[in-house]
């Protein structure tokens, strides 16, 4: 395994920031097993890095298998569904609307988190959901910045690529915890908001800043919650 949380070139939605806004490909089943498919590609992201697993179908003729989650199991990426289904392959669609909301949660994460390092928080524990996300922090009392309230508000570019680990920029190395990543992770996904944020993570992000819509922020204690109206 070279990329972060990844398994080589398989996981379209990580090729690049593109790859986060395929919405259906064509797949080979590989097999079926501990409740899920494993395809030969795969557009749905699935769950870790505080993202949640997609959801979707799978259609193989006029059969139409709904996956409600996509985890990782060993080696394998396991589409999960509790319809078993002897198929070759077919359609796989990953459930847009859901993902959509996911993609501006998570880039606003980072644009949150980036806000709060820059004034000297450190983020934990980052989760977001479809309409909801939360940071925790080292330290309580937090107060965000204009700018955290307005990242909608300037058009910012968000960049993806792999960097080897070795020649990963001193920036990433400060802002993101890469302490627990395991040392036969030689090539790291970096995700950089143009400006504002660079940041390890295999997660799914808009392309562009403007895209996030309205959104509102609030911080309890150790906290910083936020979500999209
Ligand atoms: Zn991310």
């Amino acid at each position: 395994m070279k990329h972060l949380l990844s398994d080589g070139g398989k996981l379209l939605y990580l090729q690049g920031i593109e790859g986060s806004y395929l919405k259906e490909i064509d797949v080979k089943v590989l097999g079926y097993e501990n409740g899920g498919y494993i395809l030969d590609k795969t557009i749905m992201h699935y769950q870790g890095g505080g993202q949640p697993g997609d959801r979707g179908v799978l259609i193989s003729g006029n059969q139409k298998i709904p996956i409600y989650n996509v985890r990782k199991r060993g080696k394998n990426v396991l589409h999960l569904s509790s319809v078993e289904a002897s198929i070759d392959g077919g359609t796989l669609i990953v459930d847009w609307e859901r993902r959509y909301k996911i993609m501006k949660m998570h880039t606003l994460q980072h644009a949150i988190s980036a806000v709060m390092f820059s004034d000297g928080y450190g983020s934990l524990v980052t989760e977001v959901f479809p309409a909801y996300g939360f940071i925790e922090s080292n330290s309580g009392d937090i107060k965000i910045r204009d700018e955290g309230y307005g990242i909608n508000k300037v058009a910012r570019n968000l960049r993806r690529y792999d960097v080897k680990r070795e020649d990963l920029d001193p920036r990433v190395m400060a802002r993101c915890n890469l302490d627990k990543l395991p040392k036969s992770i030689t090539e790291v996904s970096v995700v950089e908001i143009d400006g504002l944020d660079v940041c390890a993570c295999a997660g799914t992000h808009v392309k562009n800043t403007s895209e996030i819509g309205d959104y509102w922020i609030r911080t309890p204690g150790k906290r910083v919650e936020f979500g999209l109206f």
